[in-house]
């Protein structure tokens, strides 16, 4: 695993710099701490000039996550492919001016590409991951597994 860097934002894109890298889960901790157990992610990150001729950084993500179903709570790998652009602004004023719908961040002479990244993958989530189809054992017949296991428990009182 290629250790996440800190890039100068506005140097970077001067540069056309381009950033590649591997991001296990163990450097997405909020990833981690949302239930996420696992990941792969490759990323390119590259630097320029977008059609409005502002700085921008593109960054392209291609891997998959391990989440937690919420239907039947089994491992589901969630295959995870985006690109994402984001323009440069120099404050976090004029990103709270801006009313045009482009994503924008703060550039700084340190940031973290990791933090970058996972950013955009937590935007890139499902709010509720579930499998399309969940395994016949725990899928299909789970859910009325417990409404009948509760019947059984009220009968008994
Ligand atoms: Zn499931």
């Amino acid at each position: 695993m290629l250790q996440p860097a800190v890039i100068d934002g506005l140097a970077f894109v001067r540069a056309a710099g381009v950033l590649k890298g591997r991001l296990g889960i163990e450097s997405l901790p909020r990833l981690a701490r949302s239930g996420c157990s696992g990941s792969v992610l490759d990323f390119v990150l590259t630097g320029g000039n977008n059609e409005r001729d502002k700085p921008e950084l593109r960054l392209a993500v291609d891997g998959s996550v391990r989440l937690q179903c919420q239907r039947c709570l089994g491992a589901m790998d969630f295959p995870l492919r985006f690109e994402a652009q984001l323009e440069l602004a120099a404050s976090e004023d004029e990103i709270a001016a801006a009313d045009d719908g482009i994503e924008r961040i703060v550039a700084a002479r340190d940031m973290d590409v990791a933090v970058l990244v996972e950013d955009e993958i937590i935007l890139a989530l499902p709010m509720v991951p579930k499998h399309e189809q969940c395994s016949a054992a725990e899928g299909s017949d789970g859910g009325a597994k417990p409404s009948a296991f509760q019947a059984l428990a009220a009968l008994k009182n």
